[in-house]
């Protein structure tokens, strides 16, 4: 693979990931344990506090709420205020299967990620345990 030797990444903290664009953070049933675990709230609660249904014809999957501007609910200006309670999707970005197929969809996205690039190597170890990790994550499928 063309990650076999590693990629360099490192964020830079420039939040567009978590704002500028409209997007979807799907939460597993994990995620919503821990989110909801850190605001101490039942997950009912919770998901009608922070959360909106998206559509998919015969069921819902469950995603943050975003704000007017793109940002996600989360997100202040000084950055996601549940960092250690993120969910898997924002803990695997860039080490997505979309963005991982080659070299030039890696080089693409870093037209977006100021991080890609920079920083120290990850390993392919590494790399290939957070793909692993964002596989058909269990996200929480609702029936209609
Ligand atoms: S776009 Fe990249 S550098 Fe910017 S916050 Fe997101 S992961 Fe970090
Ligand atoms: S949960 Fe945090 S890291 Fe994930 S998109 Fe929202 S602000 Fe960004």
């Amino acid at each position: 693979m063309f990650y076999d030797n590693g990629l360099r990444f490192e964020c830079q903290r420039c939040l567009y990931c978590c704002s500028a664009e409209p997007g979807y953070v799907y939460l597993s049933k994990h995620d919503l344990e821990r989110l909801a675990r850190k605001f101490s709230l039942d997950e009912d609660e919770f998901i009608s506090r922070y959360c909106r249904l998206v559509d998919f014809g015969t069921y819902f999957l469950v995603s943050l709420q975003e704000r007017p501007d793109y940002d996600c609910i989360f997100l202040t200006p000084s950055g996601c205020m549940v960092y250690d309670a993120r969910p898997l999707q924002c803990r695997t970005y860039p080490f997505w299967k979309n963005v991982m197929e080659s070299g030039e969809s890696w080089k693409q996205e870093a037209e977006s990620c100021p991080g890609i690039g920079k920083g120290p190597v990850v390993p392919a170890r590494e790399i290939r345990k957070r793909l692993k990790d964002g596989e058909e994550p269990p996200y929480i499928i609702l029936k209609k």
